[in-house]
């Protein structure tokens, strides 16, 4: 599914070529496990991208079943250090990269990616950073990471737009928490669009990706 929904990208999602079954699999699990996935239209997307790029050594924040690890490991033929704190996910994302064989070129650190940990300075330096953590702390992941960027660095946001949550709040009903999210999303996307040092473009596709480069 896609989760900005319009006849456009619906229709573009009926393009893209069917899903092996090792992916349709992981796809059926994200959804059963509601585990947050890129959609099916952004990761064609990043692929493309950090093809043209030729990116070698990509890290990512928050690996969950490591569905984007390995789609963008195997389709780039990119290095991948991947970053997450959640037990259960790590487990499933250890099982999904040895049934891949990819041992050797994902690497997952297990913890809180806002601690810095060694091996990731290891194997810094990054041409690609994909931001796709806790929502609220992706400046702080921006931050913490940016002595690890490479000079011709990539840095992609995921979830800017938070299921249009983001530019219209007031679809949110209930909940005070998701409100601030979209508060703090937003001010991310403010402070990134007005850095000194970097350009960002946001694509308004799957959730909202924030692509940003050095100025
Ligand atoms: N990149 C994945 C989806 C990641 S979902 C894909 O597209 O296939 C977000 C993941 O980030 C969750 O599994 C969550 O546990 C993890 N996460 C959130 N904050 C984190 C943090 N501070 N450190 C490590 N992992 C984190
Ligand atoms: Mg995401």
């Amino acid at each position: 599914m896609v989760a900005i929904e319009s006849k456009d990208s619906l229709y573009v999602e009926n393009l893209l070529p069917e899903s092996e079954d090792f992916f349709k699999g992981l796809e059926a699990y994200a959804l059963e496990n509601k585990v947050p996935i890129i959609d099916k239209i952004a990761i064609a997307y990043l692929i493309q991208l950090f093809k043209i790029k030729k990116a070698k050594n990509i890290l990512e924040i928050g690996t969950a079943i490591a569905y984007s690890s390995i789609r963008l490991c195997e389709e780039v033929g990119a290095k991948v250090t991947t970053i997450e704190r959640n037990e259960l996910m790590q487990e499933q994302a250890e099982k999904n990269i040895n049934l891949r064989g990819l041992e050797d070129r994902i690497t997952m650190v297990k913890g809180d990616a806002l601690v810095l940990h060694d091996e990731v300075v290891k194997q810094a330096p990054y041409d690609v950073v994909f931001i796709d953590g806790a929502k609220s702390q992706s400046r702080k992941f921006f931050e913490l990471y940016e002595p690890y960027f490479a000079d011709d660095v990539l840095i992609i946001t995921d979830n800017v737009l938070f299921k249009g949550m983001v530019s219209d709040p007031s679809i949110i009903q209930k909940s005070k928490d998701l409100r601030q999210l979209a508060r703090k999303i937003d001010k991310y996307n403010q402070w990134i669009m007005n850095h000194p040092n970097y350009s960002t473009s946001i694509m308004p596709f799957g959730d909202g990706i924030a692509m940003t480069i050095r100025k």
